[in-house]
């Protein structure tokens, strides 16, 4: 088996729950390591840190998969995914039958891995070189755990190719054809896990939609990258007033007015293919007012050297959306960067209040549902950052 011994000092963000090795932080490898394969991680002095996944193709070297001795055979695998089923089952109370994701990477300690399931299908992301090689004992141990109707491979993200991998996407086993349907707290959602964003549905955004659910009763409403009418069928729903969704993309809106449809809400749903940038001055120039403004566009930020256009892209819709607000109206805002940290954002947030001359009071943090665990001491892995603010 190879070991990888850490520079002096590297072990420290390893010790405080990080599990990446970078290539740059490995000051000498003893045996060969093998693309895919495990090796031991020892800090400078030989102590034993854990064992990791290796892809030698990629900057991150090694992903801890355990700070155990364990191999990374079949029956941890199984293990694992029946642990990280069970939590979600009997700790969260989650069922596929509203959707659920079962395995959140490093969050689950399966590094590279993701398993969301909708009602009888399971759709997987392989999104490093370690597991895109166990691709068939993956859809063997979700074959027995789950017995889905289909398992889907949607693996077509542009974050492989750091891993040497092109993007795939297909059917792993049985059939589908045409979206499949969960409902979530008493809303219907239809889930197109072949074509969708992502794996076809926003699961990390349940917390905010239960509680739009809670907030929209009555009110005027407003879900800019509104994509398939998540927050905005959740809203018109629970009894909203009158819902504006704002997207520019002609399919999502189509399956937003399809959900909406379906949950007889249609009449008080209107959707419009717009750029939202422009939408936002605009509903402003005609004197519009709403009483809940959602904003949960994609990420700006791709990566460090773009954070700065990012946040004056965040800062100019937040601006917009406030003064779109009356008095104890709600914002919910959102950003899924990396690398807009939460410090960031608030300073977005401020700098917007600010120019739109608006007084607001933070009414709530929120992140991603607890079915996509954020590993303590890796940032990285609380990628969604929101804040609900109160005009005052
Ligand atoms: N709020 C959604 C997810 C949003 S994903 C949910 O909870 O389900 C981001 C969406 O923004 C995508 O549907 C994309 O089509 C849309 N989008 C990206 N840039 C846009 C722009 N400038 N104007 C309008 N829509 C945009």
């Amino acid at each position: 088996m190879p070991t990888l011994i850490l520079q002096r000092g590297k072990e420290q963000r390893i010790l405080s729950g990080h599990p990446w090795i970078y290539a740059g932080e490995v000051k000498k490898t003893r045996g060969e390591l093998t693309d895919g394969g495990v090796a031991r991680v020892q800090d400078h002095a030989g102590r034993h840190l854990g064992m990791a996944l290796v892809n030698t193709r990629s900057k991150i070297l090694a992903r801890l998969y355990t700070r155990g001795r364990e191999a990374f055979d079949r029956g941890l695998l199984a293990q694992r995914l029946e642990e990280a089923s069970r939590f979600r089952r009997e700790f969260l109370g989650l069922d596929p039958t509203s959707g659920v994701r079962w395995v959140f990477s490093e969050g689950d300690r399966l590094p590279g891995l993701i398993v969301d399931q909708y009602a009888d299908v399971v759709v997987v992301q392989l999104l490093t070189l370690p597991m895109d090689l166990r691709r068939d004992l993956v859809v063997e141990l979700l074959s027995e755990l789950f017995s889905p109707r289909a398992i889907v491979e949607r693996s077509d993200v542009g974050s492989r190719t750091h891993e040497g991998l092109e993007p795939v996407k297909q059917v792993l086993s049985g059939e589908v054809s045409g979206p499949v349907t969960i409902e979530e707290s008493g809303t219907r959602y239809l889930v197109d896990v072949l074509a969708g964003q992502k794996t076809g549905f926003f699961l990390d955004q349940r917390d905010n939609r239960n509680l739009v659910r809670h907030h929209a009763g009555g009110r005027r409403v407003l879900d800019a990258f509104c994509y398939t009418g998540g927050f905005a069928v959740a809203a018109a729903k629970a009894g909203a007033q009158e819902v504006l969704g704002l997207d520019s993309s002609e399919e999502a809106l189509a399956a937003a007015k399809e959900n909406a449809a379906l949950n007889g809400v249609a009449e008080r749903c209107e959707f419009e293919q717009v750029n939202v940038f422009d939408r936002l001055r605009s509903l402003g120039r005609e004197g519009k007012r709403f009483d809940l403004v959602v904003l949960d566009p994609p990420a700006f930020a791709k990566n460090k050297a773009s954070v700065a256009g990012a946040f004056r892209g965040y800062k100019e819709i937040n601006l917009r959306a406030l003064k779109l607000l009356d008095r104890g109206g709600l914002l919910l805002t959102c950003s899924c960067s990396q690398h807009m940290t939460e410090t960031l954002f608030e300073r977005m947030l401020l700098e917007a209040a600010r120019d739109a001359r608006v007084e607001a009071r933070i009414l709530r943090r929120t992140t991603q549902a607890a079915d996509h665990p954020v590993v303590l001491g890796m940032p990285e892995s609380q990628y969604l950052k929101c804040f609900w603010l109160r005009v005052v």
